[in-house]
C-alpha cells in the first residue's frame, strides 16, 4: 500500500508556484490576489479561510480577508460581493461556506463574477466543467485530480465509485473522471444516501472516493484487494488520548482499508490540504486570465 501523501503533493506545487510568482514580481507584473469573505463564527470556516490566508502568503500572494458579523443583513454581503467583482485589483474571492441561516447561499453564488469564482461553485463554472470547456474546477475535485496526475494513478477504463453526490465533490468529481482524457476516461458509478447495498457498489470499484460525511463508514470488506481509495472526509471524533479531546479521521475506516488497497490518502494529509492548494492553482489561472481571457 502506498500512501497518496496531500502534504508532500502541496508542498511541491506550492514552490511551483511560488516560482512562478517570482518571474512575475521579476517582470514587474500584477501580484494574483486572493480575498475571502468570512460572515460569522462558524470554527471550521475559521480554520479554512485562516489555511487559505496562510497558504496565500507561502506563494506570495496577497491576500485579503473581509470578515463580518453573523448577523449583518444579506445585502451587505450582496454589496461585499459586488464591490470584490468590481475591484480590479482582486484576481479572485470566495465567500466561505456555510453562510448564516438568514442568507440564500444560491443567491450569494449566483452574485459572484464567474471570472473571479476561484471555489468553482458558480453554475457557469460547473456547466462549463460538465461539457469539458476551460472552467474554474471546484477545490475538492480539483485536488483529487491532481492527486491521480501526480501519482500516475492508471484511470482509463477503470470502474470508479463515487460515494456522495454533494454539489461540491461528489458530483463534480464524478463528471471529472467520467470525461474523456486523464485523469478520466473511468466508468463511473455515483453513490449516495438512498443506493441499494452501497457495500456491492464499492466492492467493485478499482477507485473509490469517498465524501459522505460520516466518521470511517468505509469497512475494509467492502474494498476491492489493490483498489485506489480517496477519503475525503473530515470529521472530527472524541478522543481522550489528544490534548485537544478530539482527533480527524475520514469517511473510510483507515485501519481496516490501508492493508487491501494499492493506495490511499491519509485523513489529515490528504486531501484536505490538496483543496487549498487547487484554490492557489485557480487565482493564479484567474490572475494569469488562463480561462478567460
Ligand atoms: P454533504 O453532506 O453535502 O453530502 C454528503 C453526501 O453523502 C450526500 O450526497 C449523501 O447522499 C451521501 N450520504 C449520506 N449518508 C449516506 C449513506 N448512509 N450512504 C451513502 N451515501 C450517503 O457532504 P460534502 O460537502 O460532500 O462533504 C462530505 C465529507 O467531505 C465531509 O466529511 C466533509 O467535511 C468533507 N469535505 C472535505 C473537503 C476537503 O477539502 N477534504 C472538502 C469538502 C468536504
Amino acid at each position: 500500500m502506498q500512501l497518496l501523501d496531500g502534504k508532500l503533493l502541496s508542498e511541491n506545487i506550492k514552490a511551483e508556484i511560488a516560482a512562478e510568482v517570482d518571474l512575475i514580481r521579476e517582470r514587474g507584473g500584477k501580484m494574483p490576489h486572493l480575498a475571502a469573505v468570512l460572515v460569522g463564527e462558524n470554527p471550521a470556516s475559521e480554520v479554512y479561510v485562516k489555511s487559505k490566508i496562510k497558504s496565500c502568503e507561502q506563494v506570495g500572494f496577497k491576500s485579503t480577508l473581509v470578515r463580518r458579523p453573523a448577523d449583518i443583513p444579506e445585502g451587505e454581503l450582496l454589496d461585499i460581493v459586488q464591490r470584490l467583482n468590481d475591484d480590479p485589483d482582486v484576481d479572485g474571492f470566495i465567500v466561505q461556506l456555510p453562510l448564516p441561516k438568514h442568507m440564500d447561499e444560491e443567491k450569494i453564488t449566483l452574485a459572484i463574477d464567474h471570472r473571479k469564482d476561484v471555489d468553482g461553485f458558480h453554475p457557469i463554472n460547473f456547466g462549463r466543467m460538465a461539457q469539458g470547456m476551460p472552467a474554474f474546477l471546484p477545490a475538492t475535485p480539483y485536488g483529487i485530480v491532481e492527486i491521480l496526475r501526480r501519482y500516475n494513478i492508471e484511470t482509463s477504463g477503470k470502474h470508479c465509485v463515487v460515494v456522495g453526490r454533494s454539489n461540491i465533490v461528489g458530483t463534480p468529481i464524478s463528471i471529472l473522471l467520467s470525461r474523456k482524457g486523464y485523469p478520466g476516461d473511468c466508468t463511473v458509478t455515483l453513490t449516495h444516501s438512498r443506493t441499494q447495498d452501497l457495500a456491492a457498489e464499492v466492492r467493485r470499484a478499482d477507485i473509490v472516493v469517498a465524501a459522505i460525511g460520516i466518521p470511517e463508514f468505509i469497512k475494509g470488506d467492502w474494498v476491492k484487494p489493490g483498489a485506489v481509495v480517496i477519503d475525503v472526509g473530515i470529521n472530527r471524533i472524541p478522543d481522550a488520548t489528544k490534548k485537544s479531546g478530539a482527533r480527524l479521521v475520514g469517511d473510510v475506516d483507515f485501519e481496516e482499508v490501508a492493508p487491501k488497497c494499492s493506495h490511499i490518502t491519509p485523513v489529515p494529509g490528504g486531501v484536505g490540504l490538496m483543496t487549498v492548494t487547487a484554490l492557489l492553482l485557480n487565482t493564479l489561472k484567474a490572475c494569469k486570465k488562463e480561462i478567460y481571457p
